[in-house]
């Protein structure tokens, strides 16, 4: 069993392609998130349930969380944006459902075309069926607080919001609620504090991992500043492929090879083999040729001598 500090879930096969125009074969996916899990990472998000003509990238979402759900130990998570994305992730067998809730209404209204009171309306009818399946079978469903840190749209996005959304979200039905700084607006401050409000909220069971983006450079100074407070589980993206169309400028998220590295060169364990995932790098750069890959470690490569945690302890 490999021991884990810090529970890295990637999101490139789901927030990467979303915000790229070009279609990634199903193969080429499918081979990316069999060697992600290979390396380590306990935990992807395949796909979003999303009408193809909105999201084409997206399309074979069903099929992929088939093909991790083959992969032993892996969490297999999933995007929805609605009740009718739900039905689909829940048929599909995905282990986790996430759906975002915009705190800003605007945003929201841009991104799925429903308003809050809409939105916790879903959420309901998702729960509903989740809790009709048998204990066993039922997914992970959790409500991401979209845009809490602030928005390209609305601007300032009042922590008030945040709270009352959050309430809301778990007696809508969510198992647990997460914070997603969608536009790349968050500080380490600002990151500190919302979830210590949030956890007085909701309770500390309740919100266990963070989203963010490293759209102005602050992606892992927020990722400190959230392991500081005691979240556990980090979004990221292999070559910080990645953002959201529907937030204009928000580009990026937090590039997991850089990631991975600070975790463990700072004694945490991620249970993810760093030279693997450099090396996934060559397959993105094939299947997708005209994308820029970020991440700064990949190219630096690792400090002389370097042993990460997870590896410290192993027997040769
Ligand atoms: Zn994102």
């Amino acid at each position: 069993m490999t021991q884990r500090d810090v529970l890295i879930s990637e999101v490139g096969p789901r927030d990467g392609l979303q915000s790229i125009q070009t279609i990634m074969p199903t193969a080429a996916k499918k081979a990316w998130i069999t060697a992600t899990a290979a390396a380590g990472v306990a935990e992807i998000e395949v796909g979003s349930f999303v009408p193809a003509h909105i999201l084409p990238q997206l399309a074979d979402t069903a099929e992929l969380v088939a093909h991790a759900r083959l992969i032993p130990g892996l969490n297999v998570a999933v995007l929805v944006p609605n009740f009718k994305g739900a039905q689909a992730a829940v048929a599909s067998g995905a282990h986790k459902i996430t759906i975002p809730l915009s705190v800003s209404e605007t945003h929201s209204l841009r991104n799925v075309r429903r308003t809050h009171v809409q939105m916790l309306d879903e959420v309901r009818q998702i729960s509903a069926l989740i809790r009709s399946l048998p204990v066993a079978e039922r997914p992970h469903f959790e409500g991401s607080l979209s845009t809490a840190f602030g928005c390209t749209l609305e601007g300032e996005v009042p922590e008030r919001r945040v709270l009352e959304l959050a309430v809301a979200l778990m007696e809508a039905g969510c198992d647990e609620v997460g914070l997603s700084d969608t536009t790349g607006y968050a500080n380490p401050a600002q990151v500190r504090r919302l979830i210590r409000s949030v956890w007085s909220a909701v309770g500390r069971d309740q919100l266990t991992g963070i989203h963010l983006h490293n759209t102005r450079g602050q992606g892992l100074a927020n990722v400190v500043a959230a392991l500081d407070v005691g979240l556990t589980t980090l979004d990221a993206s292999l070559a910080g492929l990645g953002g959201c169309p529907f937030a204009p400028g928000a580009s990026g998220n937090i590039v997991t090879e850089d990631l991975v590295f600070m975790l463990e060169a700072m004694g945490l364990r991620t249970g993810i083999d760093l030279d693997a995932l450099f090396a996934l790098r060559e397959l993105l750069q094939q299947a997708l040729p005209d994308e820029p890959l970020y991440g700064m470690t990949p190219l630096a490569g690792l400090p002389k001598g370097f042993v990460p945690a997870s590896f410290m302890n192993r027997q040769p």
